[in-house]
C-alpha cells in the first residue's frame, strides 16, 4: 500500500514538524539496556497542539523508571514558558523572618542556641509541627561549625535558594539556565552560578549542606550529579532532596492525567526504593523518606483526566473529602511527593 518507512538512521529519530527529535536511552542510573515499557503514550501538557507522545521505560536490572526515547536539547526541552524564568520571592516580614529563624535554632540546632530553647520547644511544638507538614524541605538540620554553607542544586530564579539565605545559611546556587542565574543573582543576596555543577570545580568538601529540590527527576546522569554532590559536601553533611514518586497513588488514579510525569521535562521517576538505591550507591546514609500529597497536583490532574476524557468519578471533588483521600492513600510507599534526608557517609 504506501512505501516502507525509511530505515532509522544512527542520530535521533526525525518526527513530524514539531516533535521533539528523540532517542532511546540506556538506564540512566546502572546503564543497563534491558527495559520494559513502564507507560507509554504519554500527551505533552505543554504543547497541546503537538501530537508526539512519550513513554516511560523501566530497567530489568535496577527497577529505575527513566523517559524513553528522550530529547536531549535542554532548550527545546524546556522552550520559553518554563517555570524557572518566573516567579520572584519576597522578603518575609521582620516579625515573620526572625520568629521562622528563631524556630530553626530551637529545633534544628541553628546557632546561637537561643535562651529558654527548652520551653520554646515545648510551646511551639504544634506550631513546628505545621511548618514541618508545609515547609518540610527547609528542615535542613544545621551542618557545619561556623559558616553553615549550603549549596542549592537546580536553583533556577533563587526564589527557594534565598528562603535558606533567610533563616542563617550562606547559601551557593547553581543552575544551568544561565538567564535565571543572573536574575537570581540580581534579585537576591545570594551566588547563583550558570552552568553544570560539574563545572563549577568546587573543591572537595566545601559545603555543609546541599539542596536538590524536584531537579533529580530532570538530570540525565543521576548518579553522578550524586556523586559530585558528596565530593563538594563536608563529611557528615546533609542532602535534602525533594522528588516526584513513580510508585504513587495518584498516579494510579489519574492515569495519563498525573502531573509528575511531567513529559518531556522529567528524565527519570524513582520510587523510594530507587532512590535509596541511587544514594547508596553515591554513599549516602539515607535518615528518611517522607511521603506526601498535593492539593494543587491533584485539582490540576483531575483538569487533565476530565479533558482526556479518563477522570475516575469515584474519586473526591471537594476540598475536605481530596484531604482526607490524600492523607489516607498517599502514605508511604505511595505518596506523590518524597522528601528524603541523606548524609555523607
Ligand atoms: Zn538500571
Amino acid at each position: 500500500m504506501s512505501a516502507p518507512a525509511s530505515p532509522k538512521a544512527a542520530g535521533p529519530a526525525a518526527g513530524p514538524a514539531g516533535d521533539l527529535p528523540v532517542h532511546a536511552v540506556a538506564c540512566p542510573f546502572c546503564g543497563a539496556g534491558e527495559k520494559s515499557c513502564a507507560v507509554a503514550g504519554l500527551p505533552n501538557f505543554y504543547r497541546p497542539q503537538c501530537a508526539q507522545t512519550f513513554s516511560f521505560s523501566r530497567c530489568a536490572k535496577c527497577g529505575l523508571v527513566f523517559l524513553d526515547p528522550r530529547a536531549e536539547d535542554l532548550d527545546q526541552v524546556y522552550g520559553d514558558e518554563y517555570h524557572k524564568h518566573q516567579a520572584v520571592a519576597r522578603r518575609p516580614g521582620a516579625l515573620k523572618s526572625y520568629t521562622r529563624r528563631l524556630m530553626h535554632r530551637v529545633f534544628l540546632d541553628y546557632p546561637p542556641k537561643p535562651l529558654f530553647a527548652g520551653v520554646l520547644k515545648k510551646l511551639w511544638a504544634a506550631r513546628w509541627a505545621r511548618y514541618q507538614e508545609e515547609h518540610g524541605h527547609m528542615c535542613v538540620p544545621w551542618a557545619g561549625a561556623k559558616r553553615g554553607r549550603l549549596l542549592d542544586v537546580g536553583s533556577g530564579s533563587g526564589e527557594k535558594a534565598v528562603k535558606f539565605a533567610y533563616i542563617g545559611w550562606q547559601v551557593t546556587g547553581v543552575e544551568t539556565d544561565h538567564e535565571a542565574a543572573k536574575r537570581a543573582c540580581a534579585s537576591y543576596p545570594i551566588e547563583v552560578r550558570g552552568g553544570y555543577l560539574q563545572e563549577q570545580k568546587f573543591p572537595d568538601g566545601i559545603f555543609d549542606a546541599v539542596t536538590l529540590l524536584f531537579v533529580l527527576e530532570h538530570v540525565p546522569d543521576p548518579l553522578g550529579v550524586l556523586k559530585e554532590i558528596r565530593r563538594v559536601l563536608a563529611p557528615g553533611g546533609a542532602l535534602m532532596i525533594d522528588v516526584p514518586n513513580f510508585d504513587s497513588r495518584m498516579r494510579t488514579a489519574f492515569g495519563l492525567a498525573w502531573t509528575q510525569y511531567s513529559v518531556p521535562e522529567h528524565f527519570l521517576l524513582p520510587t523510594e526504593a530507587t532512590l535509596r538505591k541511587m544514594l547508596d550507591a553515591a554513599g549516602f546514609r539515607v535518615e528518611f523518606v517522607q511521603h506526601r500529597g498535593s492539593l494543587n497536583n491533584y485539582r490540576t490532574a483531575q483538569v487533565r483526566a476530565q479533558e482526556l476524557g479518563q477522570l475516575d468519578p469515584a474519586l473526591p471533588t471537594e476540598d475536605g473529602a481530596i484531604r482526607h483521600w490524600i492523607k489516607t492513600e498517599c502514605r508511604a510507599p505511595h505518596g506523590e511527593l518524597m522528601l528524603c534526608l541523606a548524609y555523607r557517609i
